[in-house]
């Protein structure tokens, strides 16, 4: 099925097609790895896996997925360095050695959201590669040589900047967001990973060393430029190395328009010659109460956090899931308590098929309801509209009553809508294990205790007590169980 996606490049919705025919490849801007991420992070990580699967699943593409690891940036240094308080106890110790304090926490954060992410459904199997950006120094270096070399950076105080006037007279700086050049001063620069449109300079491609901050060597026209990275430049590197431009698909938060994803054009067209790729795919933030989540505005959850409350992984994932990418997304308790009521309802359907064994019920039309649920994944991931098909085939079909060839055909249909939504369970329906009230539990020892005593007056009374709370005793010679009515 051909699959139609908003490219934010071009604002408008175009039907994919892809470089090379069947394949798809797609790059998503990673977690930067200083801190534990928080779940509006993982909107746009549950973003991008809904779109690789959507486009193995109804695309039929086979999909190569990179997402990044941002393990040097503003954030992983100043986190990393002694005395932050960032460090904990279970991180290790820290060392006199920078690029080793980096290195522990950074692997520390990664590897709990590796874990987290496996929590939410995202399957590792479906990458085609995690790289950390110190793992593509040498590249990221290779490619400000070339931008230098072709007249649009320049070096300064041991930095090394992206000329964006310069960059201006012979391209468009702005594809992506719209830029007032108004209040631009020619020269002006930048040296924070992150700032405002309104802030819009020249960028840093390499940073020259500050005291006590990791560092690698690096050479260039001549001059030795001891430093780091500047954060734009990693992705730009990565994308080349591991995929070669233009790829199809680039994915991130829409806060990563500018500066991130317009740095990364304007670098790899200077250095390259080539635009990086076709589609760029932006989902809109989580908020908490109207307002984006983010570590900053102190208004955060992470996952942790979530599971601490006892809450589901995977109803975060269907809660998110619920809603269209391309709208803001409000968090709350109550929002992920009807996502679990929902999940569950399909979840008891699909026990329902597997349980029914009727084998001469009504024929259900499961290939339409199949054909519309895909559509609307098609049509720009529409999960919401995918999701009322799916509600409604459950409002109107009692999987008791279907006959055997539709239970079947229904069967495969929710096998093949969790390859999108990645939640449901196919094997048997687990006994639920039903909390017994401590009230109960405590009247139900009494009378055991009553029975020891052989004052069985007591123990009946109790017994009738338990029942008319709606619980049974069951006694054998040595125990007795509690069951609900
Ligand atoms: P970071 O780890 O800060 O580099 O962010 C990782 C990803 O999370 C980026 O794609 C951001 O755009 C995205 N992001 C950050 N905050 C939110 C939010 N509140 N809602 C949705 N996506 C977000
Ligand atoms: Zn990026």
């Amino acid at each position: 099925m051909k699959i139609s996606v908003y490219n934010s490049l071009n604002k408008q919705l175009e039907e994919l097609s892809p470089v090379r025919e069947n394949e798809v490849k797609m790059y998503s801007c990673g977690p930067t790895v200083y801190n534990y991420a928080h779940i509006g992070n993982m909107r746009s990580f549950l973003f991008a896996d809904l779109v690789q699967r959507v486009l193995r699943v109804v695309g039929k593409y086979d999909v190569s997925w990179v997402m990044n690891i941002t393990d040097i940036d503003d954030k992983t240094i100043r986190d990393s360095a002694k005395n932050s308080p960032a460090w904990l106890n279970d991180m290790g110790e820290q060392t006199d050695e920078p690029k080793d304090n980096l290195k522990k926490l950074t692997e520390f954060y990664q590897d709990s959201f590796l874990d987290d992410i496996g929590k939410l459904g995202i399957d590792v199997e479906h990458f085609f590669a995690l790289p950390c950006a110190t793992d593509f120094i040498d590249e990221m270096q290779e490619l400000i040589r070339k931008i230098h070399k072709n007249g649009y950076a320049y070096i300064s105080e041991g930095s090394v900047y992206f000329d964006v006037n310069k960059w201006r007279k012979d391209d468009v700086y702005g594809k992506l967001f719209k830029i007032d050049f108004d209040n631009f001063r020619a020269g002006s620069r930048v040296d924070s990973d992150e700032y405002e449109k309104e802030n819009a300079s020249d960028f840093v491609l390499w940073k020259a060393l500050k005291e006590n901050e990791p560092f690698w060597e690096f050479e260039i026209d001549g001059v030795s430029c001891p430093g780091r990275p500047g954060w734009h430049i990693e992705c730009s590197a990565m994308e080349y190395e591991l995929f070669g431009l233009p790829f199809d698909i680039h994915t991130g938060g829409i806060d990563l328009k500018f500066p991130h994803h317009e740095d990364e054009i304007a670098q790899s067209k200077a250095g390259y010659g080539i635009e990086p790729t076709k589609y760029w795919l932006h989902n809109e933030f989580l908020e908490v109460e109207g307002e984006k989540m983010s570590k900053s505005a102190g208004n955060f959850f992470t996952l942790r956090d979530l599971e601490s409350k006892g809450i589901d992984p995977l109803d975060i994932r269907f809660s998110m899931l619920s809603a269209h990418y391309s709208t803001k997304f409000n968090f709350t308790f109550q929002g992920i308590e009807s996502a679990k009521k929902a999940r569950k309802r399909v979840q008891d359907f699909i026990y329902d098929l597997l349980e029914s064994d009727n084998k001469d019920g009504d024929n259900v039309d499961v290939e339409k309801v199949k054909l519309n649920i895909f559509e609307e994944l098609a049509n720009d991931f529409h999960t919401p509209k995918a999701l009322a098909g799916l509600f409604g085939l459950i409002n109107s079909t009692n999987p008791k009553s279907v006959s055997e060839s539709s239970r079947i055909e229904l069967l495969a249909l929710m096998n093949d809508i969790n390859h999108i939504f990645g939640i449901w369970d196919f094997g048997e329906r687990p006994i639920e294990i039903i909390d017994i009230p401590a009230e109960i539990t405590e009247l139900a020892a009494q009378r055991w205790n009553a029975k020891a005593e052989r004052n069985f007056q007591l123990a009946d009374e109790l017994r009738k007590a338990i029942d008319e709370k709606g619980y049974i005793i069951k006694d054998t010679k040595t125990e007795y169980e509690i069951i609900k009515k």
